[in-house]
């Protein structure tokens, strides 16, 4: 309400400079929160920092460009008589089967080329898979450009390999780009942070504070580990927009659009009324409730979980054929009382249901009452 009303319009540092300064602070605290490496933060001198943009797509979208101009400006320095448009022609992207839509989108809305990747047992994308298509794009005479990893995928929340994936990207000169939109904020509870190993090795970051860290729609953090990659591409410097300061980021340059609102307030809310230890509690009781709704399921013989349960998304299923499952959901959808989302895994076309703690209000009788309609559409199909 009152990044609202104090209706900043803050497109450059002059504009307003609270609303630039206020953003590289919150951006910091979030990444010593989320025990983030370093060059992620602008407080380490280097090139980072981070940056507020509406959503994960919209992160994925500037990620793909930023990696698109700087493979284009290296491939043009090698061959000053290349095109830019036939240079484009011969980049490739790579991402998991498993990856959320928005990146094959942003992958066509940048006009590189992308390649979904198989994983593993765990469907999770392994150093092994992206090594073997580099090598088969490079002998094409195709130019890999960037990997984009997923950590908590929205069909099962499965974890690619970022240490593996990492360790190519940087040998082999890709960006890697790691999409953590819902399960980044689990990053704030340090016995979480197993399924991030490797994060040090990746060039860029998001995760969306508006999914799981209590801050309203629309703010997902962006970091990047060399921010003028992105900041070359998008500069364009009219009269009206110039100024003389320079000793901080003009967020203009960071993202699609000029305007932009005073978002860092709500993170700054968020941290000051709930404190780290508030929202790790917040986190640990989601988890705690899914391993709750896990429990309540496996008791019934006649169902599977067929994914670890990690965080707040518990992935279940009846045995056997996909076809019984689709009537349970058939089922539930009828009923109306509870809400779930189906999916099916792109490998072994398994389908499932997802379970996912969310709501701020959510307790142990929600989670008791959600199972019994559950058991009571199952005993139903079963009849
Ligand atoms: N990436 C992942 C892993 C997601 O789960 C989602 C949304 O569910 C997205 C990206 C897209 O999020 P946004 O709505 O912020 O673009």
């Amino acid at each position: 309400m009152l990044s609202d009303a104090i209706a900043c319009i803050g497109f450059s540092w002059i504009a307003s400079p609270a609303c630039t300064e206020l953003e590289t602070v919150m951006m910091d605290w979030l990444a010593k929160a989320l025990g983030l490496p370093d060059h992620f933060l602008f407080s380490s001198g280097g090139r980072g920092g981070g940056v507020i943009q509406g959503t994960a797509s919209e992160a994925s979208l500037m990620v793909f460009l930023g990696a698109r101009n700087d493979a284009i400006a290296k491939l043009q320095a090698a061959e000053p008589q290349g095109e830019p448009c036939e240079l484009l022609a011969r980049l490739v992207a790579y991402t998991s089967e498993e990856a959320h839509s928005s990146v094959e989108r942003a992958a066509k809305l940048a006009f590189v080329r992308i390649r979904s990747l198989k994983t593993d047992e765990k469907h999770s994308l392994r150093g092994d898979a992206l090594k073997q298509a580099i090598a088969e794009d490079r002998a094409k005479g195709l130019v890999p450009i960037l990997c984009i990893a997923t950590l908590g995928t929205t069909s099962s929340c499965a974890f690619d390999n970022v240490r593996e994936l990492g360790q190519i990207c940087n040998r082999e000169g890709l960006w890697c780009h790691v999409d953590a939109a819902y399960a980044g904020s689990a990053l704030l509870c340090p016995e979480l942070r197993n399924f991030a190993d490797g994060i040090e090795l990746a060039d860029s970051f998001n995760f969306n504070p508006h999914k799981w860290m209590l801050v309203t729609f629309d703010c997902s953090a962006l970091f990047l580990r060399d921010a003028s990659k992105i900041v070359e591409i998008f500069s364009a410097d009219p009269i009206y927009l110039k100024h003389e300061f320079t000793g901080q980021p003009d967020y203009r340059h960071w993202q699609i659009p000029l305007g932009r609102r005073f978002r860092s307030l709500k993170i700054w809310f968020v941290m000051r009324c709930f404190g780290i230890s508030g929202l790790q509690a917040y986190i640990r009781k989601h988890v705690s409730l899914a391993k709750e709704f896990e429990a309540l399921i496996l008791a019934n013989g006649r169902f599977e979980v067929v994914e670890e349960v990690t965080l707040g998304l518990v992935c279940f299923r009846l045995k056997g054929a996909n076809e019984a499952t689709e009537a349970l959901y058939r089922t539930l959808r009828e009923d109306q009382r509870i809400h779930l989302v189906a999916s099916k895994f792109h490998s072994s076309g398994v389908y499932f249901l997802r379970f996912v703690v969310c709501s701020s209000q959510c307790e142990s009788k929600d989670i008791r009452f959600a199972h019994s309609v559950i058991m009571e559409a199952a005993n139903k199909l079963a009849k």
